[in-house]
This record gives C-alpha cells, structure tokens and sequence, in this order.
C-alpha cells in the first residue's frame, strides 16, 4: 500500500503516511481562518482584489486579478467547506457507530465544530480506507481558497505576499501609522511599526478604511482607532 495523498511513501497499513496526516491534520486546523479570510473576497464592490469600484479611487488592490465571486460563495456556504467537513465528520460517526452531531448553529459554529472534530479523529482516519480519499478532498479545498487568494499559485508552494493595504492605526498624536501591510494566510498580520494586529476577519475592514477611500457615514470607526487590536 501507497500514501494516497503524497503517492510516495510506502505503508505497512493504513492510507496516510506520517507526514501526510500532520499535514492533512495542518490543513483542518487552517481552515476555518481560510473561510473567514475569504469574507474579503466576497463583494468585488467593497473589498477583495477588484478594490473599491464605487470610491472612485484606484487603490493598489485594484492591481490584483478580478474575484471569483461564485466560487466564494459556494466555498463560503453551508454547502462548501463546512459541507464537505460535516459530511465526513458523520462519515466517520457512522463509520464508528458514535452519535451523529446536528447541525445546528451558526456557519462559524459549524465549521469551527467540523474542523475539531475530525481533527480529534486523525488517527482514526490514518488508518480508515477512506482516510486517503477524505484527505484530497481537504486539500482540494485548501488549494480551492488558495486559488481565490493567490491566484496562479501553484498547489503547495508557499503562497507570495498579498499587499493588504497601509496601517490605519493612529496614534495619540493623530498620526497614522501607515506601515504597507501584506496578507500572509498562516497568521495574523501585524503591523512592524506600530505592532498593531490584523487577524484576517479584520482585513475587511482594514481595506475599507485605506487612505482615499470614503467610507459611508456611519462606518468611521469612532476614535479613529484601526479595527485590529489595540495599537502598542
Ligand atoms: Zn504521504
Ligand atoms: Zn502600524
């Protein structure tokens, strides 16, 4: 028997190579912060690589290929990345005759849910016969919300920095901060000057906020402090 996912390493038993399953275990546990982050690619009018048509203003996001609105909204529905790991999770219940968990909740709770617990499962699912099979379609999601974010990337290769915008950060003399930024998916980003952090569900915002753009009334942050967490 062949790892079914990296088609090199030869098992004794089981689908998942050593490697793989961390890999595979890796990919669960990011793809919750892969679901939000795509939040920023939803609407090419407001956010996302196509910029801020209706501002007026070419930003440097405009520099970036259109979205794929339909494809995050499939990826972002219940039917996309939460549907596909809820499915397996009650593969695996029934699999193990385990109770079937509802679902219920919000698309958040769902998929946070989803996640952990097929991650709680890996070791059920090294050893499964459908563990290989269960394992490409994680990472065809993955490579999925890859292709949306970093377009032309290849599968695994480690994705190139996304210029997110400029640190709005503003300090108690009223100066913004105005440190480039750049997206890196595997972590929240944070600011090399003022410290500030931006975890992906703020990158909306961020984007939102950039120098020349003209928010809608009502959606200034009041203190002028930048959506992430408090400044150092
Ligand atoms: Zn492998
Ligand atoms: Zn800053």
């Amino acid at each position: 028997m062949i790892c079914t996912l990296c088609s090199t390493h030869q098992l004794d038993h089981g689908r998942l190579c050593p490697d793989c399953a961390r890999t595979t275990l890796g990919r669960l546990a990011q793809l919750p912060r892969l679901w939000a982050t795509l939040e920023a690619w939803l609407s090419p009018g407001t956010a996302g690589p196509a910029g801020p048509a209706q501002y007026g203003g070419r930003t440097r996001m405009a520099e970036a290929p259109m979205p794929l609105n339909q494809e995050v909204l499939d990826l972002r529905g219940p039917g996309g990345i939460i549907g596909v790991l809820e499915d397996w999770r009650e593969a695996i219940h029934s699999e193990r005759h385990l109770p079937v968990p509802a679902r219920t909740g919000s698309l958040w709770y769902r998929l946070t849910r989803a996640s952990a617990g097929l991650q709680d499962q890996v070791h059920f699912i090294v050893l499964w016969e459908q563990g290989g099979q269960l394992a490409l379609e994680v990472r065809h999601l993955v490579d999925r919300v890859r292709a949306v974010v970093q377009p032309g990337r290849a599968l695994d290769e480690p994705p190139e920095p996304t210029f997110l915008g400029y640190c709005i950060a503003v300090d108690e003399g009223g100066i913004i901060c105005g440190r480039r930024l750049w997206a890196d998916l595997r972590r929240t980003v944070q600011c090399g000057w003022c410290l500030c952090q931006y975890p992906p569900d703020t990158w909306l915002a961020l984007r939102r906020f950039q120098p020349g753009n003209h928010p809608p009334p009502g959606e200034q942050p009041a203190d002028g402090r930048a959506p992430g967490t408090a400044a150092a």
